[in-house]
């Protein structure tokens, strides 16, 4: 066999689980010990330090200086006891990935004497040289300078022996240059706007917060037969690899039992993601071979985003001691399910009341009904945006496949929910106006009960509710779900101040209350109709239908993108105080320059492979087949071996006109690189990407995965799906 393949084979038959420490205490007496949380800060800081540090964390306010420099030095106290020899911001640049640059504690005493000092500059603000990270020209050289401000909102933890402090990433002129900034201000968005709507049912909330739950697939490989593979290497994904002869048909890997070596691997990063306060509560296999999921309780939104991310590094890291590698790539095996962020979407005031519950009296029910179609209505007005926001080369590849939602926004809400809104649209007779009001009041009573049986499940739709909250399905596994995220709570938060502007003109105008609060229900149930649909997301039939409706669906990734600068979003963005025109821009030129790069990237990845790694292969192959029917043709009589070879010589032809192809598809794909690599303007040179470079992606898989087909096994250079996904 190919050198390079046996011994992927080789190392992988000699990797067994990998011997870990296994903690036997239970979770809850070492969860969140490498967290500066609450019990940490109370040993470590002042009354005054931790009453500034909470109410920065409760209601966002500001933490003066000289309190700063406390904090730092009982965090650093903490840190160094703990075995800390570094310090780091840990931030969100808008690559999807986090950044961090480690400092260590030591400094010089005034006697010249080491000592470890961390003061609250530090600790606030650092200023890393990153004019590196991409700004979409937010930042032209002479102001190349941005920082990192502290986020106390999320509490600092330890990581290899490094206190990582979570913060936001701004340009010196004051633009967001990551993503966890238009994150918090959505989140203050919704605090504000849904007081807004609660204030006509209720008066005593003081704040309203968004609880997220993020499930998070992914797929794991063994670490040898990845290395083995330069796509899985560089691009994250199989570029090319034919399906294996049994993958997914039987259905036979959701929810089984998980793979012994794979368990291990689970154990040992809970373990770890324990320690840094990150609560996971769920593990199974999913649809895929070699695909699971992993997913913590839900909480607070900015801290959700924070594990998720901290949960990839740690996961990674992890794999590494098995000797496995964690795919969170959206496709990285063709034929087979992609992978998701499952993002789990609800709000919470602060006495603990889910505004997406149905509640048990026809107040709380108005107002459940207030919250719940002003969300519908803000996904249909905004519904190519939501749509456009989990665009990604990655995602392109994997949206529209078997389970994975298509790329047309609608909401799935249940059919008893459905009937409800249903009949609370159709209750209109004004002839008898009394009788209508008296209807609306007892369906609007009803709910709690109607409700209580709702166990409906559509895993074909992109955005359902599920009884208490909503999940966005669309979001691809490998991203920042900030980027969605942001997007939601604007989208939610201009709906609901919307809502309560309606609502007041009427009252304004002398309708009672509660009449009020349900003509504008209704009203939005009428105007949102066209984004409901229960049935399956993944027919033909929803596609046509989709359209008729109006609603729009992603054709190609550059094109979703111009969402981004849409006069709508522009304005949607600054009336809720997220983003403003510039940094809306500035995302925009980033989304399509990361798309090109990687698109780019991909596509000499797929050069090599067919040049230097498919083609010789085949030709060797070939060889052996010549060699073979000139050895018939001597030993037999002409007309024999002409009987005998045949089809060997069909063979040859068909490998030359393969390898022909390849070789002119190459070579096309590389003019068309050239050609619209010269093109400077970021837009146009996605669009040229997409039109003229990634059709080849396709097109020469194919005939490689023909090749593959054909070539002796012992022959071919590249593991192979049945390995890949198999082998664990
Ligand atoms: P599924 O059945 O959809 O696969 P999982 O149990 O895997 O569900 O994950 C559901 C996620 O939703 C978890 O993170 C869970 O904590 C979260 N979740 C549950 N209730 C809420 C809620 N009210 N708001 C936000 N997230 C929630
Ligand atoms: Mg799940």
């Amino acid at each position: 066999m190919s050198s390079f393949r046996q011994r992927a084979l080789d190392e992988f038959a000699t990797h067994k689980a990998a011997r870990f420490f296994v903690e036997e205490r239970p979770v809850s007496e070492f969860f969140a010990q490498n967290v500066f949380g609450q019990e940490q800060m109370k040993k470590y800081l002042s009354q005054q330090a931790f009453e500034a540090v909470t109410a920065a964390i409760r209601e966002g306010k500001k933490i003066d200086r000289s309190i700063a420099d406390e904090v730092a030095s009982g965090m650093k106290s903490w840190a160094v006891e703990m075995g800390a020899t570094h310090y780091t911001h840990l931030f969100h640049p808008l690559t999807d990935s986090t950044a961090e640059k480690h400092e260590s504690f030591i400094d010089r005493s005034k006697t010249g004497e080491v000592v470890e000092n961390f003061k609250g500059e530090a600790l606030v603000q650092q200023e890393p040289d990153a004019s590196s990270f991409p700004n979409g020209g937010m930042r032209s050289t002479f102001e190349a300078r941005g920082y990192t401000a502290w986020d106390p909102s999320s509490p600092a933890f330890i990581l290899d022996q490094t206190l990582c402090i979570p913060t936001i990433f701004v340009s010196y002129t004051g633009e967001a240059l990551d993503m966890k900034i238009p994150h918090l201000k959505s989140l203050e968005a919704i605090n504000k706007a849904a007081l807004n709507v609660l204030e006509l049912f209720q008066n005593d909330v003081a704040s309203v917060k968004v609880n997220l739950g993020i499930e998070q697939e992914y797929f794991i490989v063994d670490d040898a037969l990845y290395r083995a593979r330069p796509d899985l290497q560089i691009c994250n994904r199989t570029l090319i690899g034919h399906t294996a002869a049994k993958d997914q048909q039987l259905e036979d890997h959701y929810f089984g039992a998980i793979p012994s070596r794979v368990t291990c691997f689970m154990k040992d990063f809970e373990t770890e993601a324990y320690k840094l306060g990150i609560m996971l509560k769920t593990r199974h296999n999913e649809v895929a071979p070699n695909q699971f999921e992993c997913a913590p309780l839900f909480c607070e939104a900015n801290l959700t985003i924070d594990h998720n991310l901290l949960l990839m590094i740690l996961m990674k890291k992890v794999a590494k001691k098995h000797r496995l590698k964690v795919i969170f790539h959206e496709k990285p095996f063709m034929g087979v399910n992609g992978s998701g962020k499952h993002c789990n979407w609800s709000m919470m005031t602060d006495k603990g009341e889910n505004l997406l519950s149905p509640g048990t009296t026809p107040s709380t029910n108005l107002q459940f009904l207030s919250i719940f179609v002003s969300v519908i209505k803000a996904i249909y007005e905004h519904h190519y945006l939501m749509m456009a926001s989990v665009a990604s080369l990655n995602n392109y590849y994997r949206l529209g496949g078997n389970e994975a939602p298509p790329a047309v926004m609608s909401v799935f809400i249940g059919s008893t929910l459905d009937r409800i809104l249903d009949s609370i649209e159709n209750m209109t007779s004004p002839a008898n106006e009394a009788k209508a009001k008296k209807e609306r009041l007892d369906i609007v009573r009803l709910i709690p009960e109607i409700l209580q049986d709702n166990t409906d499940r559509n895993r074909t739709s992109p955005f359902a509710f599920t009884g208490n909250r909503f999940e966005f399905r669309a979001v691809g596994s490998s991203v920042n779900a900030a980027s969605s995220m942001y997007i939601l709570n604007s989208i939610v938060a201009q709906q609901l101040n919307a809502f309560r502007s309606r609502v007041d003109k009427y009252i304004y105008e002398g309708t009672e209350k509660d009449e009020a609060v349900m003509k504008v229900i209704r009203e939005y149930i009428i105007e949102s109709k066209p984004i409901r649909f229960e049935g399956n997301g993944y027919s033909k039939e929803w596609q046509q239908e989709a359209r008729k409706r109006g609603l729009k669906g992603i054709v190609n990734v550059p094109e979703a993108y111009k969402a981004f600068i849409d006069k709508k979003t522009i304005a949607l963005f600054e009336e809720v105080g997220v983003l403003s025109k510039r940094e809306i821009e500035a995302h925009y030129e980033i989304k399509n320059e990361i798309y090109t790069k990687k698109l780019q990237i991909e596509a000499r990845v797929m050069g090599d492979l067919i040049i230097n790694h498919i083609i010789p292969t085949a030709i060797k192959f070939q060889n052996s087949l010549i060699e073979n029917a000139r050895g018939i043709k001597e030993l037999f009589s002409p007309e024999e071996a002409d009987i005998m070879c045949e089809k060997q010589i069909r063979t040859i032809r068909k490998i030359s006109r393969y390898i022909n192809e390849l070789r002119e598809d190459v070579h096309d794909m590389i003019a068309a690189r050239k050609e619209a690599n010269v093109i400077t303007d970021f837009t146009e040179k996605a669009a040229l990407y997409t039109e003229t470079v990634l059709p080849y992606m396709e097109k020469i898989r194919t005939n490689a995965d023909k090749l593959e087909m054909i070539v002796d096994d012992e022959l071919w250079p590249l593991p192979k799906y049945r390995e890949l996904l198999f082998c664990r």
